[in-house]
């Protein structure tokens, strides 16, 4: 059966490159290039800027990217076995996409992307939250990217849209809507991936924003955002003793009710409460 991209449909290259897939790395392949095609039209106009993948895997949502328009993908993928199969997409598209192997956690891929860099990934679930963290917490901001459109476990998602006061609220959803404009875009049951993962999934879109929401130091408010949510039923006075010296009045000075628990406290609280903390004349 013939493809828009006049490549072979996915099952064809799963089949020729004997690509079975490998639960420790994450493997749940999406084969329907219509869906693939609509999670990179969730990324927005992809011409003129570079993309960046992790997991490409066999490579269904590369293609989605390269046919989107992307001016150039760079796809990191730790498995070795999908090399040729990527190397086919590669010369359907001349000059359009790079391969690096590795583990994206150890690649410097922020290196060798050109400005504007949208990331695009269908992530493998053991390294997902760890990279999208990395990419929240850069050393500057703005980051290396402008936006992420991820596809995590869907209660992972929600975890990253959550507001306050509900159970998916947290470290998460506080580093993401700090300096990202974040919302779900779309959900997928299990049979959407080959083999049918255990969970529904949901693609995240993040926009970075110029500047954060709140003024705040980064580092200091990761530091109150960890503390608070690592002991999430205590009193926020009891959870952040160790945080600073004379933290009630810290907590009172931000307009923060000492006796209030984490999942109670909106973003605007946490930035003042990590300006109070982090304030030389206390
Ligand atoms: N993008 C493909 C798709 O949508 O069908 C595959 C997605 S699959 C969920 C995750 C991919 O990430 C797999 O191809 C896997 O080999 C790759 N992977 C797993 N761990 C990785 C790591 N640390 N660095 C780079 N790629 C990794």
């Amino acid at each position: 059966m013939a493809t828009i991209d006049g490549l072979p449909p996915l099952r064809d290259v799963i089949a020729t490159h004997g690509l079975v897939a490998k639960r420790q790395l994450g493997q749940n392949f999406l084969l329907d290039l219509n869906l693939t095609a609509r999670i990179a039209r969730a990324a927005g106009d992809l011409r003129g800027s570079d993309v960046l993948e992790v997991g490409p895997g066999p490579g269904g949502l590369t293609r989605g990217l390269l046919a989107e328009g992307a001016r150039r993908v760079l796809a990191v993928e730790k498995d070795g076995r999908c090399l040729a199969a990527l190397a086919e997409i590669a010369a359907a598209y001349p000059g359009r996409l790079d391969v690096v192997q590795g583990d994206a956690l150890e690649v410097d891929a922020a290196a060798r992307l050109q400005a504007p860099v949208k990331v695009v990934a269908n992530l493998p679930y053991n390294v997902g939250t760890e990279l999208l963290i990395r990419w929240l917490t850069p050393p500057q901001w703005p980051p290396f990217w402008q936006s992420l459109t991820l596809m995590f476990q869907k209660e992972v998602a929600e975890r990253i849209v959550a507001r306050p006061g509900t159970e998916a609220y947290g470290r998460l959803a506080l580093l993401a809507q700090w300096r990202c404009e974040a919302r779900i875009v779309l959900t997928l049951p299990p049979e959407a991936f080959t083999p049918a993962p255990k969970v529904h999934s949901a693609v995240v879109h993040l926009v970075a924003l110029p500047e954060p929401r709140f003024p705040a130091d980064a580092r200091v408010l990761e530091r109150v955002v960890a503390m608070a949510f690592n002991q999430r039923r205590k009193m926020l006075r009891s959870a952040l003793k160790g945080l600073a010296p004379g933290i009630e009045g810290l907590l009172l000075a931000s307009g923060i009710e000492p006796t209030r628990r984490a999942e109670e406290i909106g973003l605007e609280q946490f930035c003042a409460l990590a300006r109070a903390v982090a304030a030389p004349a206390r």
